[in-house]
């Protein structure tokens, strides 16, 4: 998606060769217009599959998540990261290692929020080791609904992620891949649109 790219070529910051940070227009401060059309785009590539819900990961894929299920006309549901296992038999939870921070996380949804009769799409930001997409499908799955597609903003293609994705079936798109990064340095596997 050209306007992402560009966005990324202009104000990314490459922190070192396995993070980019993207903290002006995604996840810190956010930019309303291009989250706008980021969701437009994800809604156009998965039309007509029978979509019930987006489902996206706390908090940094919220801002273009909503955006996407509001051009679905669809909810959008936010699965919250708690710190640690809450006791609880209406939440469905699973642990979930986070690529940033190096610790992990308890995945959580709430029962009565999905069913089996949801065809969910997943939303997150960024794709590194495919960890946060692979439990957002363990909890959906808990839910005994299923999986339409996989939606990334910025997949870092030199990571694991979409292999591991691919390996189990799932279809994924990405808006933007990165073929490398290093300190200043972001390179672009440029697509068509
Ligand atoms: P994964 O679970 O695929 O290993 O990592 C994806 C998650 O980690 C995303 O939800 C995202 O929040 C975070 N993440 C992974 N790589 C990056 C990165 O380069 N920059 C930022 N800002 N977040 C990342």
């Amino acid at each position: 998606m050209k306007l992402l790219e560009d966005k990324i070529l202009a104000e990314g910051i490459a922190v070192n060769e396995n993070i980019l940070k993207a903290d002006g227009f995604i996840n810190h401060q956010v930019d309303p217009a291009l989250m706008k059309a980021v969701g437009e785009d994800f809604a156009a590539h998965f039309q007509d599959m029978g979509i019930t819900k987006v489902v996206t990961i706390e908090s940094s894929g919220i801002a273009p998540a909503v955006m996407t299920a509001a051009a679905m006309n669809v909810p959008l549901l936010i699965l919250k990261k708690s710190p640690s296992k809450v006791l609880n038999e209406d939440l469905y939870q699973t642990v979930v290692t986070s690529y940033t921070k190096g610790t992990s996380y308890e995945l959580t949804l709430s029962a009565r929020l999905l069913s089996e009769t949801d065809h969910v799409l997943i939303i997150d930001d960024f794709l590194a080791n495919g960890e946060a997409a692979t439990g957002a499908v363990r909890l959906i799955r808990k839910a005994h609904a299923t999986v339409a597609g996989i939606g990334i903003l910025i997949e870092k293609s030199f990571q694991p992620g979409r292999a591991k994705l691919e390996e189990q079936g799932f279809h994924i798109y990405s808006q933007v891949r990165v073929a490398k990064l290093a300190k200043g340095v972001i390179e672009l596997i440029r697509q068509d649109s």
